[in-house]
């Protein structure tokens, strides 16, 4: 017997849980299914929280508060490390199991099925899900959604052992066994955020870099903060490398050959180059679904595919690639396919990139507002400025905001330092509303706090502002 479903969801990472959820909550029948063992997708399992919750304890390991207080003991020996390290392992499994349980429940609370095993796709309404075992069932549905996320790239030039040479996914697998070097390849946000992680937690890490700098879709200004900043961690920067050749020595560990002649060894490296969707297992072409360049899906303003009853949504269609942003495509597109009324979606979404120091930044660039023409004038706000800053010692950090010279709208705000990635949505909503330079001159911030940084970036702007004003 075949069961029906209004919905199928392909995938339980944030697209696919929350468009589930939604479709349910407009009384449809959904199913999810997944072929890792346990829901939660990519997102729990591989990325951001697993990241997420090392960077938390790398913090409070590597003592970041030891210039306000003076007295936090740093990890002064090898076993101390290990030891710490492991009970990191340990709080992270704790965490990853408590979201699998709030993530259960309210999969279960909103009569949502789930059932685990590969789905492949028979045709554009019928789907086949093989179990670990290798037994088959058969599902009819009306909606189809593909969130099937993404992976790491693997060269094939690149001799994955996921021992010594990892992959995001793999060295997640290295338990308590911190190496003492690691080299990372890939200075875009994964990478950026393991050097930082693992140089926080001791090791010494070796970045490499194809460009001149890290991360150069953010700020310049930021950017330059964080180079200064991972370079004043110990993190070895090697930018404009190429890479020669990867290779595992005999005593097992990572060597390099970059372009410049340079060799590098090191305990372990992790490759962190690109990600492919995840779409080789769903037999696309059943449905009549084209796979595009990195194995993505196509999708139209609606997250609808060339199969009109068949959605993508998440990784799987590539940019901007963030479980925040994948989960609000998810119900995006599940409240079009109940037939509601809904606004196109923002694009005003921000972005967090947990380096240490944090990133985050919502709206345009400087590089962004030349190329498109608009007059702006810039304000900031260095953390030394702000009371709150120095009292938690916390004094290395930037807030830049854009305003439009005519209308003073605010036009983007970039943030590298304590709280970047909460502090964006203030800008956020200020953008959201069409609110700008006048909303954070005219009101009363809470002092001291981390918020007074707008009052202090607006004022700056209307000081740049009045010069560019005489100067006309
Ligand atoms: C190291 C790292 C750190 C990150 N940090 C952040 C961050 O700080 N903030 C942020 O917003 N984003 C972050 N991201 C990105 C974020 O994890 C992804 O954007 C998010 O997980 C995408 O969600 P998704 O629902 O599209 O897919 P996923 O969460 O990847 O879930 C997809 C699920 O579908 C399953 N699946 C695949 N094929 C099939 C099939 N044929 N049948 C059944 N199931 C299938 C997969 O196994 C997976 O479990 C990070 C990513 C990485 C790798």
């Amino acid at each position: 017997m075949q069961l029906k479903y209004d919905l199928i969801v392909i995938g339980s990472g944030p697209a696919g849980t929350n468009a589930a959820i939604t479709m349910s909550k407009h009384g449809k029948k959904v199913l999810i299914i997944e072929n890792r063992n346990y829901i939660g997708g990519g997102c729990l399992h591989t990325g951001t929280i697993p990241s997420k919750t090392m960077r938390e304890a790398a913090l409070v390991l590597g003592s970041s508060h030891k210039e306000a207080f003076g007295h936090v003991e740093e990890l002064k020996n090898e076993s101390t490390h290990q030891i710490a390290y492991t009970s990191l392992i340990v709080k992270l499994r704790n965490v990853i199991t408590t979201e699998i349980d709030v993530l259960r429940q309210q999969l279960s609370r909103n009569q949502v099925d789930v059932v685990i095993g590969n789905a492949e796709f028979i045709n554009s309404t019928c789907l086949k899900v093989i179990d670990a075992n290798g037994d088959t069932s058969k599902y009819q549905t009306e909606f189809v959604l593909i969130a099937t996320g993404s992976s790491p790239n693997r060269p094939k030039e690149v001799p994955f052992d996921d021992h010594v040479i990892c992959d995001s996914d793999s060295i997640l697998e290295m338990g308590a066994n911190l190496p003492k070097s690691m080299i990372i390849v890939g200075a875009g946000v994964i990478g950026s955020e393991y050097a930082c992680i693992f140089s926080r937690l001791g090791v010494k890490v070796h970045l490499i870099n194809k460009y001149k700098e890290v991360l150069n879709f953010i700020d310049k200004d930021v950017r330059s903060m964080l180079m200064e900043q991972m370079k004043r961690n110990g993190i070895m920067l090697h930018t404009e490398m190429d890479i020669e050749s990867i290779s595992i020595t005999k005593e097992k560990k990572a060597r390099v050959v970059l372009s410049s002649g340079i060799e590098l060894e090191a305990g372990k490296l992790l490759y962190t180059q690109g990600r492919n969707g995840n779409t080789k297992k769903l037999n696309l072409a059943a449905a009549g679904i084209n796979i595009e360049k990195y194995d993505l899906i196509k999708v139209n303003e609606f997250f609808q595919t060339s199969v009109p009853n068949i959605f993508a949504c998440g990784d799987v269609i590539g940019y901007p690639s963030l479980a925040s942003v994948s989960g609000e495509q998810g119900r995006f597109a599940a409240n079009h396919m109940a037939g509601k009324n809904v606004n196109a979606m923002s694009d005003l979404f921000p972005y967090g990139i947990y380096t240490i120091p944090e990133i985050s930044f919502v709206g345009k660039t400087e590089e962004q507002l030349i190329a498109a023409n608009i007059p702006y004038v810039t304000g900031t706000a260095h953390y030394k400025e702000v009371s709150r800053g120095l009292i938690k010692g916390e004094n290395r950090g930037l807030l830049k905001m854009h305003i439009h010279q005519e209308n003073l709208t605010l036009l983007g705000v970039h943030i590298i330092g304590y709280g970047a990635s909460e502090l964006v949505h203030i800008g956020q909503a200020v953008m959201a509303f069409n609110g700008g330079l006048d909303y954070f001159l005219d009101h009363v911030f809470n002092y001291p706090t981390w918020a007074e940084a707008y009052k202090v970036a607006a004022l700056s702007a209307s000081n740049n502002l009045l010069e560019l004003q005489k100067k006309a």
